[in-house]
């Protein structure tokens, strides 16, 4: 865990602007910056404990299980409730920010595109 806080954690505390769509106790849900489909939402826990998805699901399951609940819930709120769930993980697959969150795309999706 890194002791500088995360670019999430700085848009979590309110430090830097973002269209939060979903917020409780543990997540959060924005508009990603730059959409790679018509809804591209980012799901990401408060905690920035995790660096991805593998951590995450070793370190708290539950954390994550919510995090898929919500994604489920905001494909149904902004898109007819299909989606794609992507967790980049590791720079080399794409991954820019290493405090865990998943992106939520749906909306009318290219055929093989991705976050
Ligand atoms: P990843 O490349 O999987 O680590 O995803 C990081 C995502 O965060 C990218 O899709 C960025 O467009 C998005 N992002 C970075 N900064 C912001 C911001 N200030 N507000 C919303 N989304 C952001």
């Amino acid at each position: 865990m890194s002791a500088e806080p995360s670019i999430f954690t700085r848009i979590i505390n309110r430090e830097i602007p973002s269209d939060v769509v979903f917020e409780n106790d543990h997540l959060i849900a924005i508009r990603d910056i730059a959409p790679q489909a018509p809804v591209h939402l980012l799901v990401i826990p408060k905690t920035q404990a995790y660096a991805n998805v593998s951590e995450l699901a070793a370190g708290d399951p539950a954390l994550l299980a919510d995090m898929v609940a919500v994604a489920r819930d905001l494909a149904f709120e902004h898109a007819n409730g299909e989606y794609r769930l992507v967790f980049n993980t590791g720079a080399t697959a794409g991954q820019t920010v290493f405090h865990v969150h998943a992106h939520v795309l749906a909306g009318g999706l290219e055929e093989g595109s991705l976050a």
